[in-house]
Formats: structure tokens, C-alpha cells, sequence
């Protein structure tokens, strides 16, 4: 099934449920709705001249439009590429550079960054060019620029244009694309987090989305009477298809609390909503639970909802479960690459496995775990994570070099993961094969000291890496987040590890942190942190 073809067929099932909810916005659409502004805005994409397998660009936060393009550029035959609202003018034209975008949505205002000002940075002749004859000197391929905002500026298109431009011949050009569309076109360019680097864009294909969309859906039991609220960011996958795609697999309702996160909005927003799931990175979680008004929002009609995107402790797990009434939360495991996910849990599965693990394997994939020289290891041995099937991307987008890297010629793909599988199949994520800690000649994993310091009653929050050493090659350091008002010093810390962990594992260097450096997707930059402490101690 292409996306376009998956939404008439949900939107002719199940035209009166609500589809999309976006209260910043005033949005309210039922899938009857939904589906008309898709086709409205597809055929008017294909009216501006836009041709199938052109590269279309989205520079936004989590608007509405966001997900009527996520839709309507799919099924126009245009490939989106989903660019981070939190780039700059250098990231923005490596991107856009990058895959040759032809066309690029943008929101004028984003909190205090605007982004028609960042743009006409990089084409300084876009004021001057008439709609549609843009000829930038630096990004050579983009034609078009549309504004989310009420009214076009100097060169660009309103995006209400869109819908005057659909005519009925720019319908009819809308059925003939549609009709050769085949479900193993690339669809989406989407850009990894760059956790540990610069980021990659993954070409990954409807039948790559549509699918890994519906297994999350079918693991979180979603039909049509549930609302999901979406927090995350729709530029990563975890919104667009953990989020959205999962949603309209299974005629659920996408609820959008507003264009960034904010604790606050969201609890009010599942509360006035009565919304059945929520998602979220687990610092989200974090900053939802440790809001000072969190016992003032009614969250009782909460069932589900994933945590994902980086190690998702216990202690966080089980608060969820208990005070969010999120009996039915699942964990999962993926990477941009696998569109994304691999690994879920779902209701079914103990508490322990699904607040310890990422869960089993998803349907209709293959896995297995690797030693240094490709060998698969034996069960509850940690080796790095492989995983093939039919979520694994077409490659990073002209770039074989870097896809080789990671995608072998069996297609498995090496995710650079460290993980253990227990006989049962549940998997559990040991860490980042870039992450781990090679002190004087053993394997430290950051991961069990980050879990050990959370049971540490002053520890809000705690990032482990290692820093290089002239003697042991690494040595640990531990970067701690305190609870409000606490007051601990780098040695009670160390004292505290003393007891309960080997003391090759014990954190060398402790700092405490206001926060740490992350991802706009809340992931934390360990690469950075890095960085930080080599210029401390050079
Ligand atoms: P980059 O590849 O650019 O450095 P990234 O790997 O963070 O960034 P994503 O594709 O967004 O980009 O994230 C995938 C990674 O997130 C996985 O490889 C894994 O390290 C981590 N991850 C995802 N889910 C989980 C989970 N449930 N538990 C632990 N780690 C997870
Ligand atoms: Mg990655």
C-alpha cells in the first residue's frame, strides 16, 4: 500500500472519527476532512509545476500542515524530506543542498527564530524572484518556497495558495501520478537525530513507513476510538510514524498540543483532550512527572504510549505506569534507518520485561547479535544489534560510502548498538557501541551506571561517558542532574557508587549540571559532552 492509498482507505472506513486535533492552531478535522485537504494540497503541489520524485523540503515545527503534507507529498509522488526546525542557516543548506530540494515549506515564525529571515540568508535573490523563478545561487535546485503563514512574502507562495491552484485539471494530473505510483518508491528523506555526528538522511520507501506504522499501531492496540497525544517532534520519526502514521493506520486520532514541547501544554492537553496515549522521549516524561502542577491534571483517561528514542530507565518506566495511569505503555527500540522501529513491547508482556527490556522482535523482521569479527553470539551475550526485513532503508540519499558503512550486502543493518537477548526474545539495550567505555582494558557500559545513579534519592537526571586518560585509555565521568534544593558533592556520589558497582566502574569525574546538551528530538549529545570535559582537563 502507498500512504496516499492507506489514508482513502481509512478515510473512506472511518470518514466521520476524528483525525487530526491541533489546539494551538484551532484545528479539528474528522478523516472525511483530513483526506479532502490532502487531495487538495497534493493536486495543488502538482499545479505549481512540481513533478513526481522531486525532493519537497519541511522546515517546521509540529504544525497541522506538517502532517496534511506528510500525506499530500506522498501522494503527489514527491519525496519529503523532513529538515529540523532547530538548524541554522549551515545545517539548512547542507540539507537542502544535500538531496537537491526543489521545493521547501517553511513557518515564517518559530518562537523567537524566523525562519524566512534564515532562509533569505542562503538565497538572498528570493525577494526579488517571482514565485516559482527562483534561481538561488547557493541552492541551485529549489524553485519554490511556501510559507505556513497567513500571507506569502517576496518570491514565496502562501500555503492557502495550494488549494486555489487544485483545479480540476491539476486533479486529474493527481489520479495519473497516483496510478503509477508503486509502494516501493522512496517517499521520505528523513535526517537521523546526529546524536553522534552529523546527521544522515535515510531514503526510506511507503512500504518501509506504511508498515512499520501499522506494527506500532497493532503493538499499542490502537483503533479508532483512541487519541494520541503527539508531543514529539514530526520532523523525526518518532512523530511521523510512531506518531502519525500510527494513528492513520488504524483510524486513530493524532492530538497535537502545540509547535515545541512544553510539559505544561501537554498535561493539559491530554487532560482537556481525554486522550488514551501519550509519547515521549523519556526526559519528557521527566519534565511531565516533575511538573510542579503535575497532580492537577486528570490523566485518568491515559491507557498507552511509547517510550523511545534513548535508554528508557526503570525507575521513569514504572512512575509512568503508576502516576500517569499508563497501564499499557510500551517501550521501543528503533533507528531512523529501520523507519523506525524493531523492538516493542506490548501490553501482553510481564511488567518486568516491559519496564527492563525494549521487548521482542517486530513482525516480519530478522535480528541477530554480533562479536567484533561478525559472529553471532550466544543468547545473553552482548553483541552489536543487526536487523533486516522490510523496514530497512533504500540507503542514506546519494551517499554510498556511508551506507556501506552501515548496510552490508545481505542488507543486514548494522545498527551500532550493543544489546543482550535472553531466551524468551527480549532484548535489552546495553548502549552505544560509540558510548562504550574502554577503561584500562574493561568494557564499562554507561548505561548500568546511569540506572545505578538514578536509585540515588538526590539524582534527578545522569549522563555517563568516558574522557580519555593518559594511564587507563578512558576513565569514567558522570555528569548529574540534582532534585531542586539538593546539595551532594562529587564524592558522596563516588562514595555512593563505592558500594554497589566494581570500582573500575565508579565515576572518576563527577560534574553537576543545570542540563545537558541534546537533540531538538531531546536526545542527549554525549559527543558533546565529551568535548567539554577534554577542554576542562586539557
Ligand atoms: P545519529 O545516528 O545521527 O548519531 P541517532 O542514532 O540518535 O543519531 P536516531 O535514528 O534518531 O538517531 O536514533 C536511533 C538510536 O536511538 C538508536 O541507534 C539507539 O542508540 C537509540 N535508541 C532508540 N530507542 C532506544 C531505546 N528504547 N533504548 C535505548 N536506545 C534507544
Ligand atoms: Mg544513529
Amino acid at each position: 500500500e502507498t500512504m496516499g492509498t492507506l489514508l482513502d482507505r481509512i478515510a473512506a472506513t472511518h470518514p466521520d472519527r476524528p483525525a487530526l486535533i491541533v489546539r494551538a492552531q484551532h484545528v479539528r478535522l474528522d478523516y472525511r476532512a483530513f483526506h479532502a485537504e490532502v487531495e487538495r494540497v497534493a493536486a495543488g503541489l502538482l499545479a505549481l509545476g512540481l513533478d513526481p520524485g522531486d525532493r519537497i523540503g519541511i522546515w517546521a515545527p509540529n504544525r497541522a500542515e506538517w502532517v496534511v503534507l506528510q500525506f499530500a507529498a506522498p501522494k503527489a509522488g514527491l519525496i519529503l524530506v523532513n529538515i529540523n526546525p532547530a538548524y541554522r542557516t549551515h545545517e539548512l543548506e547542507y540539507a537542502l543542498k544535500q538531496v537537491g530540494c526543489r521545493a521547501l515549506v517553511l513557518s515564517r515564525r518559530f518562537k523567537t527564530s524566523h525562519y524566512l529571515e534564515l532562509l533569505t540568508e542562503l538565497a538572498p535573490e528570493l525577494p526579488a524572484a517571482a514565485p516559482g523563478r527562483l534561481r538561488a545561487a547557493r541552492l541551485p535546485d529549489l524553485r519554490e518556497v511556501i510559507l505556513l503563514d497567513e500571507e506569502a512574502a517576496p518570491g514565496t507562495r502562501a500555503w492557502h495558495e495550494l488549494g486555489a491552484l487544485a483545479d480540476a485539471p491539476a486533479y486529474a494530473r493527481l489520479r495519473q501520478v497516483e496510478a503509477d505510483l508503486s509502494f516501493d518508491d522512496p517517499v521520505n528523506i528523513q535526517f537521523t537525530s546526529g546524536t553522534t555526528g552529523s546527521p544522515k538522511g535515510a531514503t526510506l520507501t511507503h512500504h518501509n513507513i506504511v508498515n512499520n506504522g501499522f506494527f506500532v499501531g497493532e503493538g499499542m492496540h490502537l483503533t479508532p476510538a483512541d487519541r494520541l497525544c503527539i508531543p514529539v517532534p514530526f520532523y523525526h520519526c518518532f512523530g511521523m510514524v510512531l506518531g502519525n502514521m500510527a494513528c492513520v493506520t488504524h483510524g486513530a486520532c493524532m492530538v497535537i498540543p502545540g509547535e515545541g514541547f512544553d510539559p505544561e501544554t501537554t498535561l493539559e492537553t491530554v487532560a482537556a483532550e481525554r486522550c488514551t496515549g501519550l509519547h515521549g522521549v523519556p526526559t519528557m516524561f521527566i519534565a511531565e512527572l516533575e511538573h510542579p502542577r503535575f497532580r492537577q491534571f486528570d490523566l485518568s483517561s491515559l491507557r498507552t504510549g511509547i517510550m523511545a528514542g534513548s535508554p528508557c530507565p526503570e525507575e521513569i518506566m514504572r512512575r509512568v505506569v503508576n502516576e500517569m495511569h499508563m497501564s499499557e505503555v510500551t517501550i521501543c527500540y528503533g533507528m531512523t534507518e529501520t523507519s523506525p522501529v524493531s523492538f516493542q513491547t506490548v501490553p501482553e508482556d510481564p511488567l518486568e520485561r516491559r519496564v527492563d527490556s525494549v521487548g521482542r522482535v517486530h513482525p516480519h523482521l530478522e535480528v541477530k547479535l554480533v562479536d567484533e569479527s561478525g559472529h553471532i553470539v550466544p543468547r545473553g551475550v552482548t553483541g552489536e544489534l543487526c536487523t533486516r526485513g522490510y523496514s530497512v532503508m533504500r540507503g542514506y540519499w546519494q551517499d554510498p560510502e556511508r551506507t556501506r558503512e552501515v548496510l552490508d550486502e545481505a542488507r543486514w543493518m548494522h545498527t551500532g548498538d550493543l544489546a543482550t537477548i535472553d531466551e524468551d526474545g527480549y532484548c535489552r539495550i546495553v548502549g552505544r557501541l560509540k558510548d562504550m567505555i574502554i577503561r584500562g582494558g574493561e568494557n564499562v557500559y554507561p548505561r548500568e551506571i546511569e540506572e545505578f545513579l538514578y536509585t540515588h534519592p538526590h539524582v534527578l537526571d545522569v549522563q555517563v561517558f568516558g574522557v580519555p586518560d593518559p594511564k587507563f585509555g578512558e576513565q569514567v565521568c558522570a555528569w548529574v542532574q540534582l532534585r531542586e534544593g539538593a546539595q551532594v558533592t562529587e564524592a558522596e556520589i563516588q562514595d555512593y557508587c563505592r558500594h554497589r558497582l566494581a570500582y573500575f566502574k565508579v565515576p572518576h569525574y563527577v560534574r553537576f549540571v543545570d542540563a545537558f546538551p541534546m537533540t531538538v528530538t531531546g536526545k542527549v549529545q554525549k559527543y558533546l559532552m565529551r568535548q567539554a570535559m577534554a577542554e576542562e582537563l586539557a
